[in-house]
């Protein structure tokens, strides 16, 4: 094995003063070349740099034809030094003539060298180019010298990232770092935001790359990886796994990754190589992201994530830097881009600089998606390396209506977004104007539209749509935000202010609906083959009812002298439902025995989304104040088709035979009873579904307030009767096929209805 001459230790010194000298770009990199080039023992340094167009362009060489700088281009995988680019990954080679991917090059003379080294310049996992080094001889290159050359390229990185390289780029052929790049993810909250990045968790920038003293970078490394492995022992130890939301399953893996001693060698390796602690962990990072991007695997690539998680814990340990943004400090028309983040800390941040959500994580049923309709921000979830491909400030358009992001778009790319914006806004502005017109169909049935809320931001709604209502307000989403269990006081407190705050319209409160997806982060989660099914919502309430009967307490304090309903959730039996309104009934006694003011009327409802309930409607109708459908679940229920679970989602079809039929049962039951119905799953927010449920008889629809405007246009030019005549013949009519969806959009258009 040959020794490079000087070692990775001098060339590091040698680089750090050249990166220090006031000289241009392309003199630097030169530079850069010669010094790799004798440092190694090599005939051959050439730099590629990867251009927004997907080629990769020589920019500089030491022993190659100099003329072919800024020439030689190569296709992404052509070549090896392609192939490095995709793959990411080293590439060492006694002969590279003989390998199947060379690629000659006659105008940069190489066909003379055998010798053949390829690293990737790397950066958060993202390809920026490509440093070879070639030899003459058939030579075999240690794996020191591998190391060395991935530390070098890191230096390079960081030339390209900070736009250095960008200004000596040829016209039209910018670097890749400034690529425009498309992203599709899922929609969790709709609008269009166009803004700049904001990480949520910033990266660390890592300013001091090469080390003063070996020793000490080492005595650091070691010393941040005790402090990261006590910080999360303590975490396990306490139970306490609020600070970031995480739970209980990723701190063991945290755990596990912070004694594996594979990665603690290579990080100890790279600071040997010359790099400061912190460049070493970012250098071990970035080449375990690219891994990241490129796994297909979803639990491998969950685990790559989970390491990338605790390699930021480290950096932040390292120098020292606050974990998350700081919500207060935001630039305007922020995009905040991050991996996942809970509720509260979303609304930590000044809503009236954000623009945009986009999340590597987050279905459109995640509390923070909930809260960023409540507050209106569009987002998109599911976004795959969001963070990695995305710089700070870059700019990015989160369309949370098509689910899609758009990263450094072209002009003519974000002019076409501006527009649509600008469209939606001017949509917003015509619904706005039917806030006051009443809710009443062409054959005279007047509707009531209602709310979903869930916490107080969702309030101004009310008065800004016109709804009549709250129709589910969701109080987990107190509890879920929270850091801690809510008291009895905090819980009355926020009804209170509900109550206030509707000004004498109605609200239905739902009872704890937690359990399930509703995690509180606070409360030790037991572990559940399937949680949707498990112990959950009312299940809790009866089997430890002092959480729920607190809540009761607090709800019929909050409501006096005035009118409360009161909705319990997930009830699967009569039974249940009756058992509910004995611990109603218990407190309203213990209440009027202690002189406490009541309400004026008490309410008690109950959601129907387990499908037996379909089985005992009528029994239910006659005990219950009022019913409401929760169709999120009561279709995945009847389905057996996770509402969470893309590939599961486009399964049904909640205007299919088989929901409207069930749809129906509970609407006409409930009519046959004198019983109050209404829905308030999502199907009551959108216009076609909505227009078939006014058809089968609903009049009361709750949902979220950007649906209210479009419900509202549908519904004044329907007529009711006329579409309840044509769905219950289809139903009754043993042909129809699977779902009546077309058959109900063809007479939408027919009848021109806006759906
Ligand atoms: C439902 O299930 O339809 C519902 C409204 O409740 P949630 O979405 O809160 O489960
Ligand atoms: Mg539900």
């Amino acid at each position: 094995m040959r020794n490079p001459s000087g070692g990775p230790r001098v060339l590091l010194r040698r680089l750090r003063e050249i990166m220090a000298e006031p000289i241009s770009a392309q003199d630097r990199l030169d530079r850069i070349v010669v010094l790799i080039a004798a440092n190694m023992v090599a005939e051959v340094c050439s730099v590629y740099v990867l251009r927004a167009d997907g080629t990769l362009e020589l920019y500089a060489t030491e022993g190659l034809n100099r003329e072919a700088v800024h020439l030689t281009t190569m296709r992404s995988g052509e070549g090896l030094v392609g192939q490095i680019a995709d793959a990411a990954q080293p590439l060492a080679l006694s002969d590279a003539q003989t390998h199947p991917a060379f690629a000659y090059k006659p105008e940069t003379g190489e066909e003379i060298y055998h010798g053949f080294l390829g690293v990737p310049i790397l950066r958060a996992g993202n390809t920026l180019g490509v440093l070879v080094v070639q030899n003459r001889a058939h030579r075999t290159y240690s794996e020191e010298e591998i190391e060395a050359a991935q530390t070098t390229a890191m230096v390079v990185a960081e030339m390209i990232a900070s736009g250095e390289l960008q200004a000596i780029a040829q016209e039209g052929a910018d670097i890749a770092l400034k690529k425009p790049l498309y992203l599709q993810g899922v929609s969790l909250t709709e609008g269009v935001g166009l803004g700049h990045v904001v990480l949520h968790e910033p990266r660390v920038v890592v300013k001091n790359l090469i080390a003063e003293n070996l020793d000490e970078e080492v005595e650091r490394l070691e010393a941040a990886i005790r402090k990261v492995r006590a910080s999360i022992d303590e975490l396990i130890e306490r139970g306490d796994v609020a600070d970031h939301g995480e739970h209980r399953e990723v701190l063991e893996t945290f755990r596990m990754f912070a004694h594996d001693q594979g990665w603690l060698r290579r990080m100890r390796e790279a600071v040997m190589t010359g790099l400061t602690a912190e460049a070493a962990v970012e250098r071990v990072q970035s080449d375990n992201r690219a891994r990241m991007m490129r796994q297909t695997d979803p639990y491998l690539r969950e685990r790559l994530h989970d390491l990338d998680d605790l390699a930021n814990r480290l950096l932040h340990q390292l120098v020292g830097q606050d974990f998350v943004s700081d919500g207060a400090d935001l630039p305007e028309n922020a995009i905040i881009v991050a991996r996942s983040m809970g509720p509260a800390a979303l609304l930590d941040y000044d809503r009236g600089r954000l623009r945009g959500i986009v999340l590597e994580e987050g279905g459109p049923a995640s509390h923070v998606a909930i809260v960023a309709r409540a507050l209106g921000i569009p987002a998109v979830g599911r976004v795959e390396n969001a963070t990695a491909l995305v710089e700070p400030g870059d700019a990015i358009i989160a369309d949370g209506v098509a689910g899609e992001v758009q990263i450094r778009p072209r002009p003519d790319v974000e002019a076409a977004y501006a527009e649509k914006a600008r469209l939606r806004a001017k949509r917003q502005e015509q619904y706005r104007a039917l806030c006051d017109v009443a809710p009443v169909t062409r054959d005279g049935i007047a509707v009531d539209l209602q709310l979903n809320a869930g916490l107080l931001a969702d309030l101004p709604h009310l008065e800004e749509t016109g709804a009549h209502g709250i129709g589910l307000f969701r109080t987990e989403i107190q509890f879920m935000v929270a850091q801690q269990m809510p008291s009895t006081s905090e819980q009355q407190k926020l009804y209170r202010a509900v109550l206030d705050a509707v000004d004498g319209a109605p609200v239905v409160f739902r009872t704890l609906d937690i359990g399930g997806d509703k995690i509180l982060p606070y409360m030790s989660a037991i572990e559940e083959e399937n949680p949707a099914l498990g112990w959950r919502a009312i299940r809790i309430g009866l089997d430890r009812p002092g959480l729920l009967r607190s809540q009761v307490r607090a709800l019929l304090k909050a409501g006096s002298g005035r009118d409360i309903a009161i909705m319990l959730p997930m009830v699967a039996t009569v039974e249940e439902f009756t058992r509910g309104r004995e611990i109603v009934a218990r407190e309203i006694a213990y209440l009027r025995r202690h002189g406490h003011a009541m309400p004026t009327d008490i309410a008690i409802g109950v959601m129907i989304e387990v499908p037996a309930l379909l089985f005992q409607i009528r029994e239910i109708c006659a005990l219950a104040d009022f019913i409401s459908v929760g169709s999120n679940d009561l279709l995945q229920f009847l389905f057996a088709a996770d509402r969470e679970n893309r590939q599961v989602a486009q399964r049904y079809d909640p205007l299919g035979v088989a929901s409207l039929r069930a749809l129906r049962l509970i609407a006409d039951t409930a009519r046959e009873s004198d019983c109050r119905v209404s829905i308030c799953g999502e199907i009551a927010g959108r216009p076609l579904e909505a227009m078939a449920l006014l058809g089968l008889g609903f009049r009361t629809l709750s949902m979220a307030p950007s649906s209210v405007g479009p419900v509202k246009a549908m519904l004044l030019a329907l007529d009711a009767q006329e579409v309840g005549a044509v769905i219950r013949e289809k139903l009754d009519d043993p042909e129809t096929g699977p779902t009546l969806r077309s058959t109900l959009a063809q007479f939408a258009e027919r009848r021109r209805i806006p759906v």
